[in-house]
């Protein structure tokens, strides 16, 4: 069962709606401060889209970017996708009603995991870059893996993505290592102060640390992910922290939008 034709919210060439009926009305009052990416973890794209726009599946997402580039959109933006399930961020749950979720095609690690071609992320950082245009709310700290805000499940979009590259176009943030005297013992509440969930809702458990290290090295230290706060990840952990300090959902654009 398809859902109901609307308008793209997204201006970019060549993007195409199909419609999925997985979606409901937002938080009273939620505001959109959070994007989340995934890849799609399925055989090809087709089928992802399929399943996308099968109401007994119950999931989907508002865009969906295929490895040529294509770029799909499955539910308006002002309706809340079913992208992120069970998911926490800035110790916040309900990560669906604040977040624009992008499904990015790749087989995942389940059916063949492989480098995001070129095209696809262009395609992925030119769709990123227009819903920051229209979402002035989600600063670069909001720009988060469906891995970062449920860590205990996820591994999408995984090590392979080029958070560097997304960053450098203007979407999210990849600082260079500090020079911190951040020791092990830091991890924990480094990792709480970025925004990640360190266990089932309040509670911290050593396998909730474990795994949001293993989500932050996915992101930052794709080299190593043991899940050990080892010199390079406490240096990455002190300045994604650093970066973010005193700068919390952003209420307003960063600066004035251009005149014309
Ligand atoms: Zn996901």
């Amino acid at each position: 069962m398809a859902g109901a034709v609307f308008s793209p919210d997204a201006a970019l060439p060549g993007l195409t709606v199909v419609p999925s009926p997985n979606h409901g009305p937002r938080a009273a009052g939620a505001v959109v401060d959070l994007l989340v990416l995934h890849y799609t973890g399925m055989p090809d794209g087709p089928a992802a889209l399929l399943r996308m726009c099968q109401a007994e599946a119950q999931v989907s997402a508002h865009y969906m970017v295929e490895e040529d580039g294509t770029v799909f959109q499955l539910v308006p933006e002002a309706r809340r996708a079913w992208h992120a399930g069970v998911a926490c961020w800035r110790g916040r749950a309900d990560v669906n009603s604040h977040s624009i979720g992008i499904e990015i095609v790749n087989p995942g690690h389940e059916f063949g995991y492989r480098p995001f071609p070129a095209v696809q992320m262009q395609a992925v950082t030119a769709l990123c870059r227009d819903i920051l245009s229209r979402h002035p709310a989600i600063s670069p700290g909001g720009v988060v893996a469906h891995a970062d805000v449920a860590p205990a499940r996820k591994e999408d979009p995984g090590e392979l993505f080029d958070w560097r590259f997304l960053a450098a176009q203007g979407v999210g943030l990849f600082p260079s290592p500090g020079e911190g005297q951040a020791t092990p013992a830091d991890a924990a509440a480094l990792l709480r102060r970025i925004g990640y969930p360190l266990g089932d809702g309040d509670a911290e458990t050593p396998d909730g640390l474990r795994a949001a290290l293993v989500a932050f090295q996915r992101r930052y230290r794709p080299a190593d992910l043991s899940g050990q706060p080892d010199a390079q990840t406490l240096a990455m952990l002190s300045a994604v922290a650093q970066a973010l300090s005193g700068q919390g959902p952003k209420k307003g654009p960063e600066k004035a939008p251009e005149e014309g």
